[in-house]
């Protein structure tokens, strides 16, 4: 739990850091929310100046609605339109993620929300693979070396995720790494989906599952049981499975779910902030967070959508280790944690792991 030097903001923004769930459309900067509305004549944005903006984005998700959270990324949505404005918003993304140094990034979308303007799903995923590209040799050439991989979202309000399934597999050597569904949870349980996650399977295709986040146990258990899921998206809910009588640790108690996710390593890509700001949880102080990292789950640390949450890895990371005490070496675990879980193939794993992260937390343990 000790470090010579404890964590503080700044010093974590130069450790090195991975990111394994993070919206695309959640992370956009407010000048180029009012750049690109201006150009694609998107006149329905509830302010006009940067400040307003990023004040609105922030009031609106912090309505303690999952709801009400999602409606912000009507605006966001709306001006990723255009080959134009996906490519700056992914080029954006990555160096925003590469100067908050975080190595190595799963960042997902979900194309069909982008073909309002004509573009067909494949063209969508072209064009901000291409901004991803154009960030990362940006980044690089700048001394801030990223690896950005991309995950395709089907939304799970829809009925096109077999689509979208057959198109992260039709991408996956060109920069796609998997495929999500996320949305809305109540009354749309992730078995609405069965025939995209048995494609993936059937391709040895990786893929996680928004569950576990406004709605409870049954919903992570389909995501296990029913649809093979690799990683849970959130999965915070897996507490309301153990029960820890007395406070100590040491007597916990955990059903056969919280088991199986703890037996498994299925890693868990927690978000704090999000989870505060949609009340999954009433406050980052009771976040089960540290529980299950003290019970030695699988937790990865995460940030869900920059924007709306006003927040990066660098805050999420101090904000935890503010809350709960953790030195260097937790948050070194941590991040190898997500890069144990990333979708890439091992090698890549461990040559970050090995060349990049370990030496970086070296440094900063002393
Ligand atoms: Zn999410």
């Amino acid at each position: 739990m000790t470090g010579p030097t404890p964590p503080t903001l700044a010093s974590i923004r130069r450790a090195p850091k991975v990111l394994l769930h993070d919206h695309l459309d959640g992370g956009l900067r407010p000048a180029t929310v009012l750049e690109l509305a201006a150009d694609c004549g998107y006149d329905e944005l509830p302010a006009d100046n940067e400040a307003d903006l990023e004040a609105w984005f922030r009031e609106s998700a912090d309505s303690g609605s999952l709801e009400r959270y999602l409606e912000t990324f009507a605006h966001t949505v709306a001006v990723m339109q255009t080959p134009e404005g996906l490519r700056r918003v992914a080029r954006e993304c990555v160096l925003d993620l590469a100067a908050d140094s975080v190595v190595y990034a799963e960042v997902r979308f979900a194309p069909e929300q982008h073909l309002e303007r004509g573009l067909s799903l494949d063209e969508v995923v072209e064009h901000t693979l291409a901004g991803f590209r154009e960030g990362e040799a940006e980044a690089a050439a700048a001394g801030q070396p990223i690896v950005v991989v991309c995950l395709l979202t089907a939304m799970r309000h829809a009925a096109r995720s077999r689509e979208i399934a057959e198109l992260t597999v039709r991408w996956r050597d060109r920069g796609v790494g998997g495929f999500d569904i996320a949305g809305a949870e109540a009354g749309y349980p992730p078995t609405r989906h069965l025939d995209a996650f048995e494609y993936m399977r059937a391709s040895n295709a990786h893929f996680t599952i928004h569950a576990g986040e406004a709605f409870g146990l049954p919903s992570i258990h389909e995501a296990l049981a029913y649809c093979g899921c690799d990683r849970l998206g959130h999965g915070v809910r897996i507490i309301d499975d153990i029960r820890v009588p007395g406070g100590e640790i040491a007597d916990a108690e955990l059903g056969r779910l919280a088991s199986y996710v703890r037996d498994k390593r299925i890693p868990l890509e927690l978000c704090p902030s999000s989870n505060v700001q949609t009340g999954a949880v009433p406050s980052l102080d009771k976040h089960p967070f540290d529980l299950l990292a003290r019970l030695r789950f699988r937790v990865t640390v995460n940030t869900d959508n920059r924007l709306m949450s006003d927040t990066s890895m660098s805050k999420e990371m101090f904000e935890l280790s503010r809350t709960f005490g953790y030195g260097w070496s937790d948050l070194e675990r941590f991040t190898i944690n997500a890069m144990k879980s990333a979708f890439v193939p091992f090698p890549e794993r461990l040559r970050i792991i090995d060349d990049i992260i370990k030496p970086g937390y070296a440094v900063l343990i002393g």
